[in-house]
């Protein structure tokens, strides 16, 4: 011992403890005025009546509980001023309990009770596998080590909780009760086991109703009725044999107080992923019920995202299909009875000479019978500039597109679109040079234009003819007015300018009626985007929801969990947990619960998105999704998971222990 021996190890000084009073019933004074010492190496019994407070001392002793009022000092210091985390300190170092009903956790192997006071003191992982088995062995359970303790007969029970007792020294054992709830002969062991701790230099506190048990011990103090009434060495003491193996020296320096040897928060994080498992497989169907909300939070996040990113791609396909800075001009009707407006070749030029208008076009198009060989196919034949390609992003694939001046002589030339291709000439080997009839009118074929409507997702585009605009309007259609104009805006990031631009100037053309319209493709993707937003929130809404209710099932579940498992909590702390280890434990197996829901979650919309895939709607899953999905089971894990822990760790052992 590093305390000077003339400070005794422990000094209790009028110790009192009620219970009840104010509103709590009545007020019983169950110690009234203890006054003990016990000095190093010493084997006290405490005896006294079923009722006379043995048990209370003891954990007023173990620092389990507090007194209402006295002195208790431990090795000189007085433990009123230790905070939480010393007493859980004090209780993994220098004590050790045994209980009547010894107190082993059940869903725990035997090797793992007695594991559990070191992980609290952070006691490296190969080092307290040994040190538990060794124990365990000198105890004559080396065959039992991994028996639950159901599986264990109550001596051998009793025997696995003095291995934990013993696992960090247990410098001060403190039984109550041993052997109370064990047959003679297993009662008979466990006292020989004591009697040999006793001699090899640990502390003995033996609590017993039975005066033969006592005798045992060196020295017999007697309560009664919260009292001590006699304080008296045994009758017949055994010779104390020199020790044989003391245990290690208690520190009781301020430094090392409350403070847990490096790594112990992988070993404790272990031990909590291990016990949470447990609970939770040990209540599956009742977890996998909770976890429903989570999953379908979870699922819908991952879906929304999904169904969002893929939406999104696809507007920006349709605007890199035909470009984001088209601008269409068609004529309009300002009242119900006047005439649409025309929009003049005149209007195209005067347009064309805007800075803000890199091209413009005017097309001049209707649907056409068309013929090849003797078989009448009717389909779109549009006169167009010889800018389709460029302003349309539209390049031809086979052959060539007409020129300048075959559109200036009205040349009987054609462009054909890839349905065109399938339809009217799917039995001839190259379509150019061939001729068709347009509205039977001969036009050479001249070239193939590229397949758009994959990208564009229109795929009537194309079935479409292209001639030049001279051509349709003298051969074809006998119109010189166009019938809309596509315009090119200089910057795809100013059209709204260029529209503006185009519709002062065309007023001033047409003297101030607005018989025109202009419209963007822009405006049309901003449009749908604004509907596929408004699905979104819809489903991010679900997912809120789902999660809030998900959410509130993990703490249902934990508040349950922290309620049946109320022993273990006190068994845990009296082996020496602090309060944050019981907050940790239970927030862990909270965010266990949610992970598991995430990856269920994950899971089904995984599956959900190959249905909607199926449907044909466009689902683009990314890691960040899953991230996200993950990012929020974790915080609603940690949210609703944290009061049920904080309960948890806020308990008082006493209490803890001794609830049914
Ligand atoms: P023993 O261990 O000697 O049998 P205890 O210390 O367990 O006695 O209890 C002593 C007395 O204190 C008993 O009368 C018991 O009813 C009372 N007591 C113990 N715990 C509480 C409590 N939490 N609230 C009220 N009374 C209690
Ligand atoms: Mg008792």
């Amino acid at each position: 011992m590093t305390t000077p021996d003339a400070v005794p190890l422990i000094q209790l000084r009028d110790i009192r403890k009620a219970y009840g009073g104010e509103d709590g019933g009545p007020r019983v004074e169950v110690l009234r005025g203890i006054d003990l010492t016990l000095s190093a190496g010493e084997f006290v019994a405490i005896v006294g009546a079923s009722g006379s407070g043995k048990s209370t001392l003891m954990n007023i002793l173990g620092c389990l509980d507090r007194p209402s009022s006295g002195e208790y000092r431990f090795a000189g210091e007085d433990v009123a001023d230790f905070d939480s985390d010393t007493l859980a300190w004090l209780r993994r170092e220098a004590f050790g309990f045994v209980f009547q009903g010894y107190h082993l956790i059940p869903s725990a192997s035997a090797q793992e009770n007695v594991e559990m006071p070191a992980i609290y003191a952070g006691t490296p992982a190969a080092e307290r596998h040994r040190r538990a088995a060794a124990l365990l062995e000198r105890l004559g359970l080396g065959s039992r080590l991994g028996n639950r303790p159901h599986q264990l007969s109550g001596g051998q029970q009793q025997r696995v909780s003095i291995a934990r007792a013993l696992m960090n020294g247990g410098h001060i054992i403190l039984a109550d009760e041993p052997t109370g709830a064990l047959d003679s002969r297993s009662g008979t062991e466990v006292m020989a086991l004591l009697d040999e701790l006793a001699a090899q230099g640990h502390v003995v506190i033996l609590i017993t109703h039975d005066r033969d048990v006592a005798a045992r011990a060196r020295r017999i103090i007697e309560v009664r009725d919260g009292l001590i009434v006699d304080d008296r060495p045994a009758s017949a003491p055994s010779a104390a044999p020199l020790p044989a193996c003391a245990p290690p020296p208690l520190d009781l320096r301020a430094g090392s107080r409350g403070t847990v040897r490096a790594g112990a928060w992988r070993a404790e994080l272990m031990d909590a992923l291990r016990a949470a498992w447990r609970a939770l497989w040990l209540n599956r169907f009742r977890t996998a019920l909770t976890l429903l909300g989570i999953v379908i939070g979870v699922a819908s996040v991952v879906v929304m995202l999904a169904v969002g990113e893929g939406s999104k791609r696809q507007v920006m396909a349709q605007m890199g299909a035909f470009g984001s800075n088209i601008i269409y001009l068609g004529g309009y009707s300002p009242t119900p009875r006047s005439p649409e407006g025309r929009i003049s070749l005149d209007d195209v030029a005067a347009l064309a000479s805007l800075p803000q208008v890199k091209r413009i076009m005017p097309v001049n198009g209707a649907e056409t019978v068309v013929r090849y060989g003797n078989v009448d196919h009717v389909m779109y034949t549009g006169g167009n500039g010889v800018d389709f390609p460029a302003i349309l992003n539209w390049p031809v694939v086979e052959g060539r597109f007409f020129t300048a001046e075959e559109d200036a002589a009205a040349a009987p030339v054609a462009v054909i679109g890839q349905k065109v291709r399938e339809r009217v000439f799917k039995d001839v080997a190259d379509p150019i040079g061939r001729y068709l009839l347009i509205e039977n009118v001969p036009f050479r074929v001249i070239g193939l234009l590229a397949a758009k409507g994959a990208a564009s997702g229109d795929s009537d585009s194309d079935e479409r003819i292209v001639v030049p605009y001279s051509a349709a309007s003298v051969r074809l259609f006998g119109s010189h007015d166009p019938e809309y104009v596509i315009i090119a805006a200089a910057d795809a990031d100013r059209v709204h300018e260029a529209e503006q631009a185009i519709d002062r100037l065309l007023l001033r053309l047409h003297r101030g009626v607005r018989d025109f319209e202009l419209t963007n493709n822009a405006a049309m993707i901003q449009a749908e985007a604004r509907t596929r937003n408004s699905l979104s929130l819809m489903l991010g809404a679900i997912a809120a929801i789902s999660l809030l209710v998900g959410g509130i099932g993990v703490m249902n579940v934990m508040l349950m969990t922290v309620r049946e498992r109320t022993r273990e909590i006190g068994i845990r702390m009296a082996t020496g947990a602090r309060q944050r280890d019981i907050l940790r434990q239970f927030l862990t197996e909270a965010m266990m619960l949610s992970l598991l829901g995430g990856l269920a979650g994950v899971a089904s919309a995984l599956a959900i998105g190959a249905g909607l895939r199926l449907a044909d709607v466009a689902v683009v899953f990314s890691p960040a999704a899953a991230l996200g999905a993950f990012a929020c089971a974790l915080a609603t894990g940690m949210l609703f998971g944290y009061t049920p822990a904080r309960q948890a760790a806020r308990l008082d052992p006493v209490i803890a222990l001794t609830r049914p």
